[in-house]
């Protein structure tokens, strides 16, 4: 594993192979496995980087030259994507195996690291400060699918203080390009909705960050399912193994990381709301237009020569970013009622949110149905729940499938709960009211052995194909009619 670490400090002797606590060590670690496509310069911001990104989704990151801007103008600062689109990537940037990845995430989430201020000298973030911008021609922001409103930031992570406590909050908002100096925030009832609550009862402005162009660690960090006043950036501490660097903002006191290739500094303005949407969101619909808060920037730092990063919505990126940290915390939270809980996977067809596997050592009939309703609870997005055995693969939707084919009944196996809280983008859903339904796909306990027991050809699994097979091909004659 040594050389694939080019470009990349190790830290810990005998850990195993390092995180990537750098964008660009990472991009660098991608380009040198031919995981990085370079697009052509001059393509456009509307749309055609985001059918690029998308048709290489899952294969390779892409990077974008001198994209064409809104007005003819070419960007001289590059787009990237794609960062992060296999699950096995996420896990190289942490330097473990994709069967270590929910264990070393669940370790960063206990045990966070607290970050350390940096003088704005020793922040690449701040070589260049602006406070004179046109938001829709100075940065590359692209404009993703047919029916969204306009450009979006897709990549940005939000930092905002609170009001009270002053520790920070980090989480990604999609974030509209309405002005030279304005854009449109979607802000979810989570913990920044409530700094914004309480600053706009107090007539404040809330004072916001959004650093674009981070670490894969400290995306996935972004996107970490923990309590109130808990700092996300401390998460990504943990995750690189020391303190994450960061740097005070130079409009106000928020502190973002030192090495981000952008910061937009702004305020969320009080009792202001300004149309934002209809955007591309993680099911593959539309989030809807409506009057959404609004942040008004003050100044642009950045890096001499910085990158713009975009998340294509409901690309893989996008949706590995938020099932990782909620798989973490999933399987964290049912191991504490449930121990013969093994594992668990948000699926892909369930849009890494809706559709939730479970693998357990199955010990008591009864124990899936308590397990499904754990499930229910650990999250409101989770709409069904299938329960597997041990020997089912829960990253194999073939395989769940076929447990759900032979082990499960509806008329006995099946729990539904209707009118429960889901996810309000699920378009089938009234306004975020959702039926849940669970699926024991689990053997019985007491069960006639042969009946459960899986065909199996002797030699399958071990037999050796360059022994086996011909290299002369098929001989002359055989298939004569
Ligand atoms: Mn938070």
């Amino acid at each position: 594993m040594g050389d694939q670490m080019t470009g990349n400090e190790p830290h810990g002797s005998n850990r195993g192979p390092a995180a990537f606590r750098t964008l660009r060590s990472w991009l660098t670690h991608l380009a040198e496995t031919d995981r990085l496509a370079v697009a052509k310069p001059g393509m456009s911001l509307r749309f055609e980087i985001a059918a690029l990104a998308k048709r290489l989704d899952g294969e390779k990151a892409t990077i974008f030259m001198e994209a064409a801007g809104y007005e003819g103008e070419r960007h001289e600062i590059p787009v990237i994507s794609g960062l992060v689109s296999r699950r096995e990537w996420i896990g190289e940037a942490m330097g473990v195996g994709p069967d270590e990845l929910l264990d070393r995430y669940r370790v960063a989430v206990e045990r966070p690291l607290p970050w350390m201020e940096v003088d704005r000298d020793a922040a690449p973030v701040q070589q260049v400060v602006r406070r004179e911008f046109d938001l829709r021609t100075d940065l590359p922001i692209p404009m993703h699918n047919e029916h969204d409103s306009g450009a979006y930031i897709s990549a940005g992570l939000v930092i905002a203080r609170n009001p009270a406590t002053g520790i920070q909050n980090v989480s990604i908002n999609r974030l509209q390009i309405s002005s030279a100096t304005r854009m449109g925030v979607l802000i979810l009832p989570r913990h920044l909705h409530r700094f914004f609550d309480a600053a706009e009862k107090a007539g404040e402005p809330l004072h916001v960050a959004v650093a674009i162009g981070v670490d894969p660690l400290t995306l996935l960090a972004s996107q970490a399912i923990l309590p109130f006043d808990t700092d996300e950036l401390e998460v990504a501490g943990a995750l690189h193994g020391e303190p994450l660097r960061v740097v005070k903002c130079v409009t106000n006191q928020v502190r973002v990381p030192a090495d981000a290739e952008i910061v937009i500094e702004g305020r969320l303005l009080p009792n202001v709301r300004e149309s934002e949407g209809p955007f591309g969101e993680f099911p593959q619909y539309y989030g809807p237009a409506g009057n959404r808060p609004v942040v008004e920037v003050d100044a642009i730092t950045h890096r001499t020569r910085p990158l713009f990063h975009t998340i294509v919505p409901a690309a893989m990126e996008h949706l590995l970013l938020g099932a990782i940290p909620r798989e973490a915390s999933i399987v964290a939270l049912l191991q504490r009622s449930f121990p013969n809980v093994l594992d668990v996977h948000l699926s892909r067809g369930g849009v890494c949110r809706y559709h939730l596997y479970v693998k357990i050592r199955k010990r008591w009939e009864g124990e899936a149905r308590n397990i499904i309703m754990g499930a229910f609870a650990a999250h409101a997005d989770i709409k069904q729940v299938v329960v597997v055995d041990e020997d089912v693969d829960v990253h194999d939707p073939v395989a769940v499938e076929w447990a759900v084919a032979t082990r499960f009944q509806a008329g006995t196996d099946l729990v539904v709960v209707p009118r429960a809280q889901g996810s309000k983008l699920d378009p089938s859903a009234q306004d975020g009211i959702c039926d849940k339904m669970g699926l024991d796909a689990t053997m019985p306990v007491e069960r006639e052995a042969f009946r459960y027991t899986v065909v199996h050809v002797p030699g399958e699994d071990t037999v050796d194909l360059a022994a086996a097979i011909s290299p002369e091909g098929l001989p002359p004659g055989i298939l004569d009619e």
